[in-house]
């Protein structure tokens, strides 16, 4: 997946900010339906990430998409349940993947890789997919609609500019929108406190 600046569009149907699982999820779906989709994403995949527990539903979704055979055949570690402790003061509830169904299990998957896929089949189902180029602007008109980004590519420093008709933030935990534009995200005080712990086997 090359990302030569000269290939950016300059406008497009629906904008996707990022290439994570939400970004890449999304670009497959509009994309199968036949919408023009441009993906920026600001790292060069394969990238770290964190957040290798995937729950079983997570096989409906890939799916709905044409990806769980794929999924299935990369060799993730398969997981059959999980537990999920909420309260160290009480018993952690089990929940069994395959009870009904032992090809329900799911996967403890390496994110790099398992983004990695996503990303890929995004571009193979039509989105046009470019990697190390971050947005770094997001215009709005006078009714507070965003209507076009500034992009820059991280290696060459390369900048432009994209018009589109709808925008689809999934940038993360940067959420670029909601922290620089909307102002509108709040830091979750139980979640600092909160004990959480995922017991998981096999
Ligand atoms: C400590 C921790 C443990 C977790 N454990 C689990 C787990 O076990 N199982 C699980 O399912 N989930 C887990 N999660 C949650 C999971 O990691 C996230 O829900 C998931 O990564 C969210 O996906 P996303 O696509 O929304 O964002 P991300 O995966 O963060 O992707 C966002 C992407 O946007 C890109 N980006 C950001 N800004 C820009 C920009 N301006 N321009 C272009 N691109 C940009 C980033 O490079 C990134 O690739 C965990 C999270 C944390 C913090």
């Amino acid at each position: 997946m090359a990302s030569p600046p000269d290939t950016v569009p300059t406008s497009t149907t629906v904008l996707i900010i990022g290439g994570g699982p939400g970004g890449s999820y999304t670009a497959s779906v509009l994309a199968r339906e036949g919408i023009n989709v441009l993906l920026l994403e600001a790292e060069k995949f394969p990238r770290y990430h964190i957040g290798e527990s995937q729950l079983a539903s997570l096989r409906h979704f890939l799916r709905f998409i044409d990806l769980e055979t794929e999924f299935e055949n990369h060799g993730f570690t398969k997981k059959l349940g999980a537990a999920f402790k909420l309260n160290k003061y009480k018993r952690e509830g089990y929940t069994d993947f395959v009870f009904d169904d032992p090809r329900n299990y799911s996967w403890n998957t390496v994110r790099s890789e398992s983004d990695y896929l996503m990303l890929c089949h995004a571009e193979k189902c039509g989105a046009t997919v470019m990697q190390e180029t971050r947005v770094t602007e997001i215009e709005w008109d006078q009714a507070l609609r965003p209507v076009a980004a500034t992009w820059k590519n991280t290696q060459s420093g390369h900048m432009g500019h994209v018009k589109f008709d709808y925008l689809v933030d999934a940038s993360g935990r940067a959420g670029i929108c909601a922290v620089k534009y909307l102002k509108n995200r709040h830091y979750n005080p139980i979640s600092r406190t909160l004990h959480f712990g995922i017991l998981e086997w096999m």
